[in-house]
């Protein structure tokens, strides 16, 4: 058994699989404003926008609001689609989102085994509020979690420090060695669970080599690998 005794979740590409709930969301939107047939290759131009428009945040360049609807008026002005739609269209785009459920292998049974070994387990997520509610309700982990962190709710988003003090003054007594982030973001997880002082787990499923230059204490391709790290 280690000392680590809490763990925070990233929901968004590590309890749950993003690009299938975001694939089934911008495609229910087009569909709801009768706007041209969402093709796939188009899903790919809106998730590498989307990403750009996370980063930059993550970076204290822009705003969240910004990022919203930012990333929908530069994507429907690529497609020649009314830019003036973005702000609906993303209203829409939370709740669908909130719709799709799609957990990564293992990720809910390991979930389970951590609380069945009594570690305390947060959700630790920048994503909306309207969105996040929805699938954690959705997909049960909200009666599994002891504690959802909505970076809205919070005031502050991962991966700055006020994020992580509001997480610690909310579990009480624990000390950072005590504490693990795993998160499949090494900007907004990583970054964040290093500069506070926690222990870093990414998840990285697909194998990837690092985007950016930021130390990890451990890397898995599997939650499940987590129990391992736990000794559970
Ligand atoms: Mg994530």
């Amino acid at each position: 058994m280690s000392k680590i005794k809490v763990v925070l979740w990233d929901i968004d590409g590590t309890l749950l699989d993003f690009h299938p709930a975001e694939r089934y969301a911008i495609k229910a939107c087009f569909e709801a404003f009768d706007l041209p047939r969402c093709t796939d290759a188009m899903v790919q131009e809106y998730s590498n926008i989307n990403k750009k428009y996370w980063l930059a945040m993550e970076q204290g360049r822009i705003t969240k609001d910004e990022v919203l609807v930012g990333r929908f008026r530069e994507f429907f002005a690529n497609q020649g689609i009314d830019t003036s739609l973005a702000e609906k269209v993303n209203a829409m785009y939370q709740v669908r989102l909130g719709d799709g459920v799609y957990f990564f292998a293992d990720a809910l049974e390991t979930v389970k085994a951590c609380k069945a070994a009594g570690l305390l387990q947060c959700a630790v997520t920048n994503g909306t509020k309207v969105a996040q509610v929805r699938k954690l309700a959705k997909s049960g982990l909200d009666k599994i979690l002891d504690y959802i962190f909505i970076s809205e709710d919070v005031g502050f988003e991962k991966p700055s420090k006020k994020f992580f003090q509001k997480v610690f003054d909310r579990i009480g007594y624990y000390k950072p060695e005590e504490i693990l982030i795993v998160g499949d973001s090494l900007t907004s997880d990583m970054q964040g669970g290093r500069d506070a002082g926690i222990h870093t787990c990414w998840f990285n499923p697909r194998g990837m080599a690092k985007n950016f230059p930021i130390k990890t204490e451990y890397e898995i391709l599997n939650i499940a690998q987590v129990k391992d790290i736990l000794g559970i």
